[in-house]
């Protein structure tokens, strides 16, 4: 396999990090909340992050970079803006798109922002109050 560019590498590096760890955090509170779950469900419409069907909801974990929260960490790069800014609503249709269809498959859908997680006990309080 070819090397990859350091550009490249942290990139990946941001994803991997931004993407893992909160899910980590939400997958804790919600065992902690006593909520039973599965992880990445292929059945449903934008495969949620966590989801129980029969209990009805879904959770999806949001990057604040990657899907650009309201806050410190959702900033917009300014090296070639542009393209950070069509991709960046390209997340955000699908965004929508996603919570939609889940929506419509009936079940009640939780955003969850990565900034959120950083506090486990707002974070179970969060979950808590929507899905038990
Ligand atoms: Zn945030």
């Amino acid at each position: 396999m070819k090397p990859l560019d350091d550009r490249t590498t942290t990139a990946m590096a941001r994803v991997k990090q931004s993407r893992t760890a909160p899910e980590q955090r939400v997958a804790t509170a919600l065992r902690d909340l006593g909520l039973a779950y599965r992880r990445n469900v292929k059945t449903l419409p934008g495969k949620p992050d966590f989801a129980n069907r029969s209990r009805g909801w879904a959770v999806l974990v949001h990057g604040c970079f990657w899907h650009q929260h309201d806050c410190k960490r959702g900033t917009m790069p300014s090296h070639n803006r542009a393209e950070w800014e069509s991709k960046f609503a390209r997340n955000r249709q699908r965004d929508a798109e996603v919570s939609a269809r889940l929506t419509d498959s009936g079940l009640r859908v939780v955003t969850v922002w990565e900034c959120e997680t950083k506090d486990s006990v707002a974070l179970k309080k969060l979950l808590g109050t929507y899905l038990e």
